[in-house]
């Protein structure tokens, strides 16, 4: 039994307290306090349900020189995540039953956050053949995406959209039009035409989520399940204005905005310093009001951080060659209660929906409440400013485009399930 006194609580209803949270049995049993072995003294935190995170890389199996479970699943714990949600764009790529287990066999072993993995949506990530989705399933797969490849036959999209359909399985899109992104390495504009850098144009987005929406309306008028499309990593404000409408007219759409797309613009890659190179590219600020605005209409429903580690010596190569990603799995919400909430005014509640029942609602769990009955999966947050420490990372990835910026916000407990998995009270 733990007991977390004098805490304010925070979920996507609201506010509230302080109270007195009494946890046994992997369960919030009381808000009204109670007998306890432990007490955790809650003065000046915050509580709230546990984070899930739809995109991460965490390149197990074959990258493990990049990441591994072990290391990412405890940044994630770190970073106040309780559930993860692992791309399959591994070495070799997910696309297997037996791989789905293997993964989440492992995960459970190690007892940090829950892993969700996610396969791919066709053999190998070729874009030609579909995986087997029923068994994929069966076996946990969490959602289907070839995220790292961009779906470039939209017939495969749209029978992996059908095939899904039935499963409940959401098919999440990179959309980006590879043949308009070319070898793209930063936002197309002035600044890449001042800089001299190969640009990839907003519009490769926008095309890319346009055709993948009508090829969702084509599944969802042959299917007699209701398709799920899911666009990650959401960049641009013409992205944003076509799914809003998408969404207006009724369409099964959800999409996520990443933590870099949210507090860094192109002006980034002025110093040609490759940290900042990522896929979509950082774009301007009118793309950033936009996703802003987005996030807090609904047209967008989770932030998820497309954690993706890299060596340091290959995020050392020049601009032109260096691999796109960034770490952020440890500093996704810091950053973004700070940035956003402190700063902006952007209101805490829904921040704190959008790392919790936002991304629940895509995967299909049912939402996490601050409740008596309610399951102990928690962060307990402190709003004690510190500047990012990238030698601090669990993460192999030991840089970061923040490294330096304070921050408040940060997790000092994790629980899952009523289970330690992460302490850093002061
Ligand atoms: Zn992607």
């Amino acid at each position: 039994m733990i007991l977390i006194r004098n805490v304010r609580l925070v979920d996507a209803q609201g506010e509230r307290g302080p109270l007195d949270v009494l946890i046994g049995e992997g369960r919030i049993l009381s808000l009204e306090g109670g007998e306890a072995k432990r007490i955790i003294d809650g003065t000046g935190l915050f509580l709230a349900p546990g984070f899930l995170d739809l995109h991460a890389h965490l390149r197990e199996p074959g990258e493990e020189v990049k990441e591994e479970l072990a290391t990412g699943l405890l940044a994630a714990v770190r970073g106040g995540y309780t559930d993860v949600v692992s791309m399959p764009n591994t070495k070799p790529p997910v696309d297997t039953p037996e791989a789905v287990r293997a993964l989440k066999e492992k995960a459970e072993a190690l007892g940090l956050a829950r892993l969700h993995p996610a396969a791919a949506l066709t053999l190998g990530q070729e874009g030609k053949h579909l995986a087997p989705a029923g068994l994929l399933r069966e076996a946990g797969a969490a959602l289907l995406t070839d995220d790292g490849r961009t779906n470039e036959d939209a017939g495969v999209l749209a029978l992996g959209l059908l095939q899904a359909a039935p499963l409940g399985l959401p098919v999440a899109v990179h959309a980006e039009d590879a043949t308009l992104r070319r070898g793209g390495v930063m936002n197309d504009g002035k600044l890449a035409d001042l800089l001299g850098l190969p640009g990839n144009p907003p519009e490769a987005e926008a095309a890319r989520i346009a055709r993948d929406l009508e090829v969702l309306r084509y599944a969802l008028r042959r299917s007699g399940a209701r398709p799920h499309l899911h666009v990650q990593h959401l960049s641009t404000q013409r992205g944003v204005e076509l799914l809003r409408e998408a969404k207006r007219a009724g369409l099964p759409v959800t999409a996520e905005a990443t933590p870099h797309h949210l507090t860094l613009t192109e002006e980034a890659l002025a110093g040609f310093d490759p940290l900042f190179k990522v896929a979509p590219p950082l774009r301007t600020k009118e793309d950033q009001e936009a996703l802003l605005e987005g996030l807090l209409d609904g047209t967008l429903d989770a932030i998820a951080t497309d954690h993706a580690p890299h060596t340091r010596a290959e995020k050392e190569m020049d601009l032109l060659r260096a691999p796109f990603g960034i770490p952020s799995l440890e500093v996704a919400f810091p950053l973004l209660y700070t940035e956003l909430h402190l700063k902006r005014g952007f209101p805490l509640p829904r921040l704190v929906e959008l790392f919790t029942d936002g991304p629940r609602r895509v995967l299909g769990l049912e939402p996490l409440h601050l409740e008596v009955g309610a399951e102990a999966s928690l962060v307990l947050l402190s709003p004690q400013e510190r500047p990012v420490d990238p030698k601090a990372f669990a993460s192999k990835a030991r840089f970061s485009p923040w490294a330096g910026w304070v921050l408040g916000g940060w997790p000092v407990l994790t629980l899952v399930a009523g289970r330690v998995v992460h302490e850093a009270l002061e």
